[in-house]
Parts: structure tokens; C-alpha cells; sequence
């Protein structure tokens, strides 16, 4: 039995050169490689975060030295490596990134032949193949040493996006839009992509840097004055990406920076009634996403899923129940019919469609959503009892709120007419999320107090 997770909620992930050294890169890169059939096909990416190329190439030398053919795409968002390796016939991918974790952190995403990050039967066979050292060597004779460049990956994402839109439609209209690439790789395809359906195109953030201008994670705190140049623009909206341009966050041209889920009801809701493409009415969704979007989609008749965090829950659910919209509150949105793996550029084409074919603009669309007070926050824990902790304060709240409906799949989410809230531990730091979602400020905050005292109740004990 191995002692312990490597991967957390969406792939490994450390601090470079603390854990995440060459050295530990390199045994990932044997773990991955053993775990792999000797002579699979491998594209490996990575973002543009520092210590990346290091721990590129140690990931390649451990894949090389187990028996692996190595493919290398550059820089490149991850839905885009994913979409590749899933259409180029790949046996597996491999993503250097830390999504939206801050600028010291990276990691590595683990991709099957579907395109999909790996489940956690794999992880766990990898996290196996890590912890005993237990790795396939090549003889030098059977080595394959060649790393092939793949030069058009960013480009065939791009192309393939522009498919499952209608660009005349779009160009009609004269869109003008900002795009906040997090001085990442999502500033090297959504501009590009937007310039050819014919939108006017504004960057904020779009040069790539090892130290980046704002945090990663595209959250309203950490997007600056980005919502104040899409009002002073005049922009019909503006779109933040994450480090690895999975997640969309938008902005309304009034500078109101939309919650993802409140994006993703948009997007449903358009795609749902697009003419034409008869979309299975199953929604998926995680335990952090609000109760809303109950309120907003069962109009249409839709049976809504519920998972565990993690995009991963998600698109496995997907696939299984035959849905082909599923998203995260965090900014993440599953376009099935496109690929089942969160694509930040893919909703950002969708969003030009809806507005561009409907009457209504991003601010009145958003509108139209039932206004409620939201309070997202964290706690940090001591890495070491993180977990014993997170169950002491979990079995005190279901005290707290026995009267109230309890989802605890993942964390535990308390539901009542009036608010909802979640605490979960996080899968990737030691920290506790807390999403609270209340119809007032007032009884938002009280329920704030209520479960930060707790929290710090049991924290300091
Ligand atoms: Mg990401």
C-alpha cells in the first residue's frame, strides 16, 4: 500500500523547487511512463509559469527512459493540448501547469487517450508506481530519443472552436471584447480566436511571464482594474482566463465581475434552446455551484446532477449520464459537443454567439439572474492535521444546522430557502473553502460569523 496522494483535486501540484523539484518531475515522469504501455504515444505542454522548462524536461526524460514516444507541443493552453490529444489519436497527455494556483506553484496534469484528465484509479496506480520506485527501464538499445515538436496544436484548437459556432452570425454584430490572458498561455489562442469571428479585441495581461501582473485564479479580488477598463472601454464584455485558460471568468459591461456559475445558467440556458441542436436536458454541476441554478433551469424541464469538486467528477458524470453541458462555479464550462473538459475559450465563443443571436447584451442577461449575497473565503490549516480537522468542524456544523437539508458528497453543503452554504477542505493547498450564498448581506454575513467562530473554535483548540 502506498502512503500517500499525489494528486490533488485536478492533478499534482507544488511549490517549484521546494517539493516540486527536477529530481521529483522526473520520478513523475517514470511513474506516468511505467504506468503507460511501452512505445504510447505522449504529447506533453506546459504553461508559461517559472521553473517550467526544467520540469518539462525532466518529466520527458522519465517518459523517454520507461519506453515512451514523447511528442511536445510548447506552450499551450490545456483544453487545447486535451482537444489534440483526443483527435490526433494520442495515448495519453501530459500538462505542465498549476492552473490557477499562485505564481510559485506548478504541476502536472495527467490526460487519457479521450482527452480527459485521468480518474482516480490511474492516479492512484501512478501515485504507486511513485512511491516504491517501481518503474519500466528501457534497455539502451530499445531507447527512442527523439522528441517531436508539434507546432499546430493552438492553432487546430482555435480552428476546431470556430466549428461549433456560427462566425456569421457573430461578425454581424461588431463585438468588442477584453481579454485578460493572467499572462499565461490563454493570451496565445482566445485574442487570435476572437480576431477571426470578427471581434474587436482589447488585452490586459496578455504578455507571458514567468511573474505574473495578477494572481492566476481569476477571482474579482485578483482581477484589478480589469472591470473598470471593459466599462471604460465600452466593451460588450470582458473575459479573465486562469494560468491554463480552462476557466472563463466575464465581466458585464457595467464592470460586474459574473460568478461562474451565474455564466454558465447563460450559457445553458442559450444552448438549450438553440434551434437545431436538441440538447439532452441533463445539467452537471459540482456541490459548490449555487441552488440558483435549480431556480433558473428547471423551467426547462432539466434534471440537474449534482458531483463531488472537480472538474474530473464532472466530466466523467457527463459522459455517463449522457449530458453534454456541465460546469463549475469557479469559471470552468463543459461544452460536450465540443470536448467533455473545461474550455475557456470554447465559452467564450458560445457567449459571443448567445449574445450576438439574441436580443439581450452579457449586463441584462445577468440581470435577469435572481440577486443574492455571496461569500467565498478561505481558512488556512495546519498542513499536518488538515484533514482531521476539516472532519471535526464538518461533524459540529451538522450539529449546528440539523434542521436544514445536508448534501455531504464532498465537504458538506447545507441548503435552506433562504441561503446555502458550503465548507470543504480544498484538494490542492491546506486550506478550508467556504462558499456562502444568503438572499441578504446581512443574513450572509451572520452565517459567515457563525461558521468562522466555529471554525476558529476548533482550529485553535
Ligand atoms: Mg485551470
Amino acid at each position: 500500500m502506498y502512503g500517500y496522494r499525489l494528486f490533488g483535486t485536478d492533478g499534482v501540484r507544488g511549490i517549484v523547487n521546494e517539493w516540486l523539484t527536477p529530481e521529483n518531475a522526473l520520478r513523475l515522469g517514470l511513474a506516468i511512463g511505467s504506468y503507460l504501455s511501452r512505445g504510447d504515444r505522449v504529447l506533453v505542454g506546459c504553461d508559461g509559469r517559472a521553473g517550467n522548462t526544467f520540469l518539462v524536461n525532466a518529466v520527458i526524460s522519465g517518459l523517454i527512459s520507461s519506453g515512451i514516444k514523447v511528442f511536445y507541443a510548447g506552450l499551450t493552453p490545456t483544453p487545447a493540448l486535451q482537444l489534440y490529444v483526443k483527435n490526433q489519436g494520442f495515448d495519453a497527455g501530459i500538462m505542465v501547469t498549476a492552473s490557477h494556483n499562485p505564481p510559485e506553484y506548478s504541476g502536472l496534469k495527467l490526460i487519457l487517450s479521450d482527452g480527459v484528465e485521468a480518474p482516480r484509479d490511474v492516479e492512484e496506480a501512478v501515485e504507486e508506481a511513485y512511491e516504491e520506485l517501481s518503474f519500466r527501464r528501457i534497455t539502451w538499445a530499445g531507447l527512442d530519443y527523439d522528441v517531436k515538436g508539434v507546432s499546430d496544436v493552438n492553432d487546430f484548437y482555435v480552428d476546431a472552436i470556430i466549428k461549433h459556432v456560427t462566425p456569421e452570425i457573430i461578425m454581424r454584430k461588431e463585438l468588442s471584447v477584453v481579454v485578460d490572458g493572467a499572462n499565461n498561455v490563454g493570451s496565445l489562442t482566445t485574442p487570435k480566436l476572437l480576431r477571426k469571428l470578427g471581434v474587436k479585441v482589447f488585452t490586459v495581461n496578455c504578455d507571458i511571464s514567468h511573474i505574473p501582473y495578477r494572481n492566476p485564479e481569476p477571482t474579482p479580488e485578483n482581477l484589478g482594474y480589469l472591470p473598470m477598463f471593459v466599462r471604460y472601454l465600452n466593451a460588450h464584455f470582458g473575459v479573465a482566463h486562469d494560468g491554463d485558460a480552462d476557466r472563463a471568468i466575464f465581466i458585464d459591461r457595467l464592470g460586474r465581475v459574473l460568478p461562474g456559475d451565474r455564466s454558465a445558467i447563460i450559457l445553458c440556458e442559450y444552448l438549450l434552446t438553440k434551434e437545431g441542436l436538441n440538447i439532452p436536458k441533463k445539467v452537471v454541476t459540482a456541490i459548490s455551484s449555487s441552488t440558483i441554478i435549480d431556480e433558473m433551469l428547471s423551467k426547462y424541464g432539466v434534471e440537474l446532477i449534482w458531483t463531488k469538486v472537480g472538474s474530473i467528477n464532472i466530466a466523467r458524470t457527463m459522459m455517463r449520464e449522457g449530458s453534454l453541458l456541465g460546469f463549475e462555479e469557479n469559471g470552468g464550462f463543459i461544452y460536450g459537443v465540443h470536448q467533455y473538459v473545461r474550455d475557456g475559450a470554447m465559452a467564450t465563443a458560445l457567449m459571443l454567439e448567445c449574445i450576438a443571436s439574441g436580443g439581450l447584451e452579457l449586463h441584462e442577461l445577468y440581470d435577469r439572474i435572481p440577486k443574492t449575497y455571496v461569500i467565498k473565503t478561505k481558512v488556512a490549516l495546519d498542513p499536518r492535521t488538515k484533514d482531521e480537522v476539516a472532519e471535526t468542524i464538518k461533524e459540529k456544523l451538522l450539529d449546528m444546522f440539523s434542521g436544514d437539508k445536508v448534501i455531504d458528497v464532498d465537504g458538506i453543503k447545507v441548503i435552506n430557502p433562504n441561503y446555502w452554504f458550503l465548507v470543504r477542505p480544498s484538494g490542492t493547498e491546506p486550506i478550508l473553502r467556504i462558499y456562502i450564498e444568503a438572499r441578504s448581506e446581512e443574513l450572509a454575513n451572520k452565517l459567515l460569523n457563525s461558521i468562522t467562530f466555529l471554525i476558529g473554535g476548533v482550529v485553535r483548540r
